[in-house]
């Protein structure tokens, strides 16, 4: 099957993309790495009668570290987590999830901005922007904006964003001397989406854990906190006690769906088991980047 004939239009400032925006008479999308737009093109899921291709504004491009956080271009290649020295250094957790998402082919086209654009609920990148408390920075026709990545995932392949924004950088806070984090997921085969999947984010005090955020993809409409799991283990030592009450806790935090893959019991079953399995790996003596790649 081919696409619908669309107008196309390159540019390469973000005050461009949104002039195009505003002159576009009919339905239109952004086009950033490709790898989920040009198939749903290809489908005919979906038939804009422009497309505006971002993939080379360079604003959107880079990863600098400004005022204490870490300011990830929107264009960020999921490849480029995983060769990063300020990603490995001040935000692990991306480097530790960047693995998970799909294939090399894929990870060297696929963009940071577009998987949090497109809020798939299987994709690595929104559950680890929660895990992260990361804002984004968003231009629209009103202006420039920041949104918390709390909240901003709303639903299936649904999020913050106005018609005609652009998602243009990811904000990061730095992270710190007794942060730790960890990734994991479940998946019938490497590459494919996950069955669920699990980012964590936390900071300790000796032993014990000061701080946690725990964000599951795959576990229901959108990737979502698991707050009451991380009210169980907040001002704890992560013992084999705290930790089988932050995996029953996930029956009040998550409302996993069903689909052709499993039931919605097995997948709240799968997400006790990898909590148990990624708090097994976010330790105060694990290396400060976090557990396994
Ligand atoms: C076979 C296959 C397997 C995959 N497996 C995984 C996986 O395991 N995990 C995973 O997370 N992803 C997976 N993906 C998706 C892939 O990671 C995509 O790259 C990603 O979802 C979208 O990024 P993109 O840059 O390609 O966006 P595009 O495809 O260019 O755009 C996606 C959508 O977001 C919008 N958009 C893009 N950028 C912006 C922006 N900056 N601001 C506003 N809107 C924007 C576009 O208009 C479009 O609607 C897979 C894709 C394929 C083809």
């Amino acid at each position: 099957m081919k696409a619908r004939a669309f107008d196309y239009v390159r540019v390469s400032t973000i005050d461009d993309a949104l002039a195009a925006c505003a002159r576009a008479s009919g339905d239109f999308c952004y086009l950033a790495g490709g790898q989920s737009v040009v198939p749903s093109l290809s489908l005919r899921l979906q038939a804009p009668q422009l497309v505006i291709d971002i993939s080379r504004i360079k604003e959107m491009r880079g990863i600098a570290l400004i005022d204490g956080a870490l300011r990830i271009g929107a264009l960020t290649r999921h490849a480029e987590m995983l060769i990063s020295p300020e990603i490995a250094r001040h935000a692990p957790l991306l480097r530790l999830a960047a693995p998970h998402i799909a294939h090399p082919a894929i990870r060297n086209k696929g963009t940071i901005g577009g998987s949090i654009a497109l809020a798939d609920p299987a994709a690595e990148f929104p559950a680890v922007v929660l895990a992260l408390d990361a804002e984004l920075e968003i231009a629209g026709p009103d202006g420039r904006r920041r949104a918390k990545a709390d909240g901003f995932f709303k639903g299936i392949y649904e999020t913050g964003l106005e018609p005609g924004e652009i998602l243009t950088a990811i904000i990061v806070p730095q992270f710190g001397e007794n942060d730790r984090c960890a990734f994991d997921e479940l998946a019938r085969r490497h590459g494919d989406y996950a069955l669920v999947g699990c980012a964590i984010q936390g900071r300790f005090a000796g032993n014990d854990v000061e701080a946690i955020r725990i964000a599951f993809l795959s576990a229901g409409p959108t990737q979502k906190r698991a707050r009451n799991a991380e009210v169980v283990i907040t001002g704890h030592r992560l013992s084999p006690k705290t930790i089988a009450d932050a995996q029953s806790a996930l029956e009040l935090d998550l409302d996993p769906t069903e689909d052709e893959q499993t039931t919605a019991t097995m997948r709240l079953h799968l997400a006790r088991v990898l909590l148990g399995r990624v708090l097994g790996q976010f330790s105060c003596d694990s290396p400060r980047g976090g557990g396994r790649a």
